[in-house]
């Protein structure tokens, strides 16, 4: 089955054809410029291609709900442009094949279970780290949606005392994206995320945060697995540093199997960066099949 798979970022947009399996047979990136630049030109790489269906994850927020009169549209987006824009109907329309469609998040886990290690699991977690802060919920066999969506990189953390910086995000103090997220640590500590590789004191704040988090999505949401991401994750050695501090927020009260082998249960992404396009495969033929 040839499918049709888009990753809608804010600052790129990556177009592939693929097929149900996950293969991915040719691949391109454009960037995200106005619809009216942008559409037309990711409506040229899939037309003529053969493509049954079109898997859309893409940035928000989003429209989810079917019933909705907007279902579909990217919404309150900062970015102006995108702002009410039908990305959905768009595709509809140009392409005359069923879309799938979900957030850019919803799409990475979607990835991992389908065709990643967390294949077989139920209840995954995906948060990723980068310009901003998003979680994927797939919970009980079906992502989250809800009320919107979760907007779980806005949870709210408590500031640890030695740190001064007011936090990034317009809209809360303190929560994980505005602490926490790219932007923040290199407005925080002057340099870029990159630069600082060597600076224990700040992968230790930024595992303390993080690991704020992740012991609240493992109260609430009990997930059998917490698959962390986006760029500030290439910083490897935050990986223990969170396994260590998770463990030590949820002070032995929590007594699963998974728990007790945090190393296989906090755990970076394992499709090589391709978790979210292949995730959208397989949003296509989710919508193919529907
Ligand atoms: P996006 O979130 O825009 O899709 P990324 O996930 O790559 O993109 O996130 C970009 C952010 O991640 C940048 O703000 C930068 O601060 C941070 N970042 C990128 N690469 C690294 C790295 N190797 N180490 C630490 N931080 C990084
Ligand atoms: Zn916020």
């Amino acid at each position: 089955m040839i499918l049709g798979a888009l990753e809608a970022g804010g600052t790129k947009m990556v177009c592939a054809v693929g097929d149900e399996t996950g293969r991915i047979h040719e691949q391109v990136s454009v960037p995200t410029q106005t619809p009216d630049t942008t559409m037309p030109e990711l409506i040229k790489f899939f037309e003529n291609k053969g493509i049954e269906a079109l898997g859309v994850a893409s940035f928000g927020p989003v429209e989810l709900d079917k019933k909705a009169p907007n279902y579909g549209c990217i919404t309150t987006t900062p970015k102006l442009a995108w702002r009410n824009f039908d990305i959905v109907g768009g595709f509809k329309k140009a392409l005359g094949c069923p879309v799938g469609f979900d957030t850019d998040v919803n799409g990475s886990v979607l990835g991992e279970v389908t065709f990643g290690q967390a294949k077989g699991k139920s209840c995954v977690l995906y948060l990723t780290i980068g310009t901003g802060v998003g979680a994927g919920i797939y919970i009980d066999g079906k992502l989250l949606h809800g009320m919107l969506h979760p907007e779980a990189g806005h949870v709210l953390i408590t500031k640890r005392g030695d740190d001064s910086y007011a936090g990034k995000c317009p809209y809360h103090k303190n929560c994980l994206e505005g602490l926490a997220a790219g932007p923040a640590i290199e407005e925080r500590w002057g340099a870029k995320a990159l630069m600082l590789a060597d600076r224990k004191e700040v992968w230790d704040l930024e595992a303390d945060y993080i690991a704020q988090a992740l012991t609240g999505y493992i109260l609430t949401l009990s997930p059998e697995m917490i698959i962390l991401g986006g760029g500030v994750m290439h910083q490897e050695q935050l990986f223990p540093l969170i396994r260590s501090k998770v463990t030590e927020l949820l002070g032995g009260y929590v007594q699963t199997e998974e728990v007790a082998d945090m190393d296989h249960y906090i755990v970076p992404a394992s499709l090589h960066d391709d978790q979210g396009i292949m995730g959208c495969l397989e949003l296509a033929r989710r919508a193919k099949d529907e």
